[in-house]
């Protein structure tokens, strides 16, 4: 193989530039990042012809040149966060974005975000205003409490309060109640990093009332409750509610705040599912200061939270950390639209798309999957079709004893594995994330939107034949 020959045969840049293709290239996406790709290209070849011995490949690689500059230079301008279609049935996915956002709202928070706001300013007074007022009258109507702030999130808001509340003393946390909550968030690093001394006490299982009060000293600067929202201890156990607490807080002027993790307004009983200790019960406890996720349950934008007694969120919108983990406009406005929603509570649940996805029942979701099945089955005859009921998780470490009854549609492709098609399904233009089992690749329909089915119908076709 005469490599000096294949070398020579890589085009000088003057004579790519001149072909039509790379000429099209820079005027759409500009010269300097066209050059960076030739300039790339030309390494990986330069490369290809040290270390390859099949001169065939490479000459064909040479040839075929412009085309891969091109195919590199797009890739670059396709966002690498997409639209994924969400085929597991977990309602809160933390991997595929949690909560979904109606799309009428979302446009009314194009609306917003595309132009200026009043964000910060008082338009009645014409002059500065906070971005906490937008949201701050709804969550004390919503919640019973006296004030309300919001942060990034619920991890910020726990940090947040802390810091303002706790540091340099000490806070009360019952073993049982140190939880992990996903991605190495663990409540005890995280009252570390907020300055304050955590005082453990009780054990698991068990946590007796006598225990709160034999850890309270001189340094005692909080109690807390966090809310063990993503596993359960059942058996032999005892925690004391906040109410109980509230009188030996009174006793000792120390004041009280939870992490609720997921908040939720509604009582989800009322939809035959597990109680959830709402916002509005942690509120009517006394509770002092409250902090939950706007992303979980409550079915908004990733935000934290944070209601409560009117001098402590004072103190807390005056610490320099609160501008570190500060919303922008595009949480400020999609949480205003999603907490209107709440103040008709009934509609909420059948408009919020995260509480509408969890009351769905197989009585639903039996014919929205066959539906679906139909749908594909008129694009393709490469697998067989089928419904079945299947269960589901909330996910986003909320309601972790539950489990939902729905549908799935059953794909069992003819001639692919269901290994191929479920990486197929998930690398191809329109992402659907699915599950398998059963040899078998299983689309839960709870969680996926009428308006896809086509998509879901096309891309099954592309892939099966
Ligand atoms: C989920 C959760 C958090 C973290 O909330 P994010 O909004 O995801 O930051 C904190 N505490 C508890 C108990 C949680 O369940």
């Amino acid at each position: 193989m005469d490599r000096n020959k294949l070398y020579r045969m890589i085009p000088k840049v003057d004579i790519l530039l001149e072909d039509r293709t790379v000429q099209r290239l820079a005027e759409t996406y500009g010269h300097g990042i066209v050059m960076e790709m030739i300039h790339q290209e030309m390494d990986r070849l330069r490369e290809l012809i040290r270390t390859s011995q099949d001169a065939d490949r490479i000459e064909s690689e040479i040839s075929q040149l412009p085309q891969t500059i091109e195919r590199e230079t797009e890739a670059l301008f396709v966002p690498r966060v997409r639209k994924v279609i969400n085929a597991t049935g977990t309602v809160l996915h933390t991997n595929l974005g949690r909560a979904p956002i109606r799309r009428d709202q979302a446009e009314k928070l194009a609306d917003i975000v595309s132009g200026y706001s009043n964000l910060e300013y008082n338009l009645e007074e014409g002059r500065r205003g906070e971005r906490y007022a937008h949201f701050e009258k709804l969550l004390t109507r919503l919640t019973g409490a006296e004030a309300a702030m919001v942060v990034n999130n619920n991890a910020a808001a726990v940090l947040l309060v802390l810091s303002t509340m706790a540091r340099g003393g000490e806070a009360i946390v019952s073993r049982g109640e140190l939880v992990e909550i996903g991605g190495k968030f663990r409540i005890p690093d995280v009252m570390k990093q907020s300055g304050a001394r955590l005082v453990e006490i009780g054990t698991t299982n068990k946590t007796h009332f006598s225990d709160y009060e034999e850890a309270i000293t001189e340094d005692t600067k909080v109690i807390m409750k966090v809310h063990t929202s993503n596993y359960r201890i059942t058996g032999f156990t005892e925690s004391v509610p906040a109410a109980e607490l509230r009188e030996l807080a009174d006793r000792y002027e120390i004041p009280i705040i939870e992490d609720l993790g997921s908040g939720v307004f509604v009582n989800l009983e009322k939809y035959g599912l597990t109680h959830e200790p709402t916002v509005q019960e942690a509120v009517a406890a006394g509770i002092d200061v409250i902090s939950f996720s706007g992303d979980k349950l409550l079915g908004g934008p990733q935000a934290g939270i944070i209601i409560g007694k009117k001098k402590y969120i004072e103190q807390m919108k005056k610490n320099p950390l609160t501008r570190a983990v500060r919303v922008d406009k595009f949480t400020v406005t999609a949480l205003e639209l999603t907490l209107m929603e709440y103040l008709f509570e009934e509609k909420a649940a059948e408009r919020i798309p995260v509480l509408q996805m969890i009351r769905e029942s197989e009585e639903t979701l039996i014919p929205k999957a066959e539906k679906l099945a139909a749908v594909i089955r008129e694009r393709t005859s490469g697998a067989d079709i089928t419904v079945e009921k299947i269960s589901s998780q909330v996910g986003g470490g909320s309601l972790p004893s539950e489990l939902l009854n729905g549908a799935a549609v059953v794909v069992h492709p003819h001639s692919i594995s269901t290994g191929r098609l479920e990486e197929a399904m998930r690398t191809c233009r329109h992402p659907i994330v699915v599950r398998t089992a059963d040899d078998s690749v299983k689309m839960d329909v709870r969680t996926v939107f009428e308006e896809d089915f086509e998509t879901i119908a096309e891309v099954l076709a592309e892939i099966l034949g």
